[in-house]
């Protein structure tokens, strides 16, 4: 049984937690991240990088579909889904090893094992650390929880793996399956619909609300239902699964409708995506005094503060926007203010990104949102058909919308749909975050022919 001393250790190694670590190696503190399972957090291993990962495999297989129009002829392509599998794998474990290295590199410890808080004490935080051979004993004087979060379930839906599965296991199928029903029309959902889609899936949706992919831009979510439609995905909104029977063969899913009438669906899976839920249990919070809100989430503030002076919290595990990049602002934030430097989460916009086919990508305000607080907008809509890229490219669905205060100029939010939105939202976020006016960007020489052209 080790004990451990450090003025800073971080409880969990995903997006939040390890550049926390390496940034506070690099401000010369000593610091530890604990990590219970996955190096790299579930982005690295069970959500951004693997699910892009089959995501392009998918687009790869459907695009050899239509080599044809190119004018190159190929026979029908054929998916080895262990192949795919162990092709992820690799993208996955080469990811892993590059956190390790890097935490390593800015001299920052790392620890294998479960952490809990048992006390607190004048010379910091006492944590017991489950490890494969016992439980050692970390002393920190800081400690950032950055934790994360986990697939949410509801009544009657137990993730079994088998029947019915979550994004992890919809990640690591070794069979296409004929029919996948995908309760949840959010983003996970929608990706991972698309994915087995392409791959030759009868895939449904079934959505308890009335429109696909939430706050998104409704204009660019209908382009998204068009390709999905066209994929053969049929999707069922203001429908809500209410049970499942297990037939043997198959799974039937009972779903009530709008009118209250009710209907059956046929599956050979079942995959749950109807939200994620914090990871705030099992962490002897209680022993410390650390406060949630009323839904499990880590109340904290701008400086990533908990009400529990030198306990830090981040990412997911703190709620807002339960994205990879919004936990690695507040690590990077975290570390600064752990390290006595005036830093807080003071960001205009965090961009959101949706890899169905064809992308959608969003930062700053919808025009909903826009007129709501009482501005009056100007919108500029320019079609991807109408680049010289997108033509050439044969990828035609889509536009990039611009959301301009009428008054003054200044652009107040983004939304891209087409496939290559994912990058280009990077000067959208860019031309929010510095104040940018609609002459800055249109004054800015794009390069031809590119996509980038569509923002002027
Ligand atoms: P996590 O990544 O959840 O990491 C928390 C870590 O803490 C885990 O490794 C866990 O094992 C560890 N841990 C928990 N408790 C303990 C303990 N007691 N002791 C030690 N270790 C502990 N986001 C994007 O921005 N873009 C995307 O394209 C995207 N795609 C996604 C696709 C899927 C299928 C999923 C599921 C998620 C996706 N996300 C995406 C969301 C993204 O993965 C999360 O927002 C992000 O991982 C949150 O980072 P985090 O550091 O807060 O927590």
């Amino acid at each position: 049984m080790a004990e451990h001393r450090f003025d800073a250790v971080i409880i969990g190694a995903g997006p939040g937690g390890y550049p926390t670590g390496i940034r506070l190696g690099q401000l010369g503190v000593k610091a530890a991240v604990i990590e219970k399972e996955y190096w790299g957090g579930v982005c690295l291993n069970v959500g951004c990088i693997p699910s892009k990962a089959v995501i392009h495999a998918a687009k790869t297989f459907e695009k050899i579909g239509h080599a044809d129009d190119l004018g190159i002829t190929v026979g029908k392509p054929v998916i080895d889904m262990k192949k795919m599998q162990a092709w992820k794998g690799g993208v996955v474990t080469k990811m892993k090893n590059g956190v390790q290295q890097l935490l390593k590199g800015n001299k920052c410890d790392m620890l294998n094992g479960d952490a809990r808080f048992v006390s607190a004490g004048p010379d910091g935080f006492r944590l017991a650390v489950k490890t494969a051979s016992g439980e050692d004993t970390v002393i920190a004087k800081n400690v950032v929880i950055a934790t994360g979060s986990r697939p949410m379930e509801i009544p009657g839906f137990k993730v079994d793996q088998k029947r019915i599965i979550d994004s992890t296991g919809a990640l690591a199928l070794e069979e296409v399956p004929k029919r996948l029903i995908v309760i949840g029309g959010g983003y996970i959902g929608l990706e991972l619909g698309t994915v087995y889609a392409k791959l030759g899936s009868k895939v449904t949706v079934v959505e308890a609300s009335g429109s696909l992919l939430g706050a998104m831009d409704k204009d660019c979510v209908a382009v998204v239902a068009k390709k999905l439609a066209k994929l053969g995905v049929e999707i069922m909104l203001d429908a809500k699964a209410k049970g499942w029977e297990d037939k043997g063969d198959r799974a039937v899913l009972t779903v009530e409708l709008k009118d209250g009438k009710s209907a059956t669906i046929d599956a050979d899976k079942i995959l749950l995506s109807v939200g994620r839920r914090p990871n705030s249990e099992n962490l002897g919070l209680e022993a410390v005094g650390v406060k949630l809100d009323a839904r499990g989430y880590i109340i904290a503030d701008d400086q990533l503060r908990t009400n529990v002076p030198n306990i830090y919290a981040i990412g997911d595990v703190i709620g807002g926007m339960m994205l990879a990049h919004k936990a690695t602002k507040d690590g990077e934030v975290v570390a600064e203010v752990i390290a006595g430097h005036r830093a807080a989460v003071d960001v205009r916009t965090i961009p959101a990104v949706v890899f169905t086919d064809p992308e959608v990508a969003s930062a700053g305000l919808t025009e909903d949102e826009a007129k709501a607080k009482g501005l009056t907008v100007k919108v500029g809509k320019f079609p991807f058909a109408a680049l010289g890229r997108a033509v050439s490219v044969h990828d035609t669905d889509g536009f990039a919308k611009v959301i301009l205060d009428a008054k003054t100029q200044e652009i107040l939010g983004v939304h891209i749909v087409g496939n290559g939105a994912s990058d280009l939202i990077a000067e959208g976020t860019l031309a929010i975050e510095m104040g940018a006016v609609a002459q800055d960007v249109n004054l800015t020489v794009h390069a031809h022919p590119t996509l980038a052209e569509a923002m002027r």
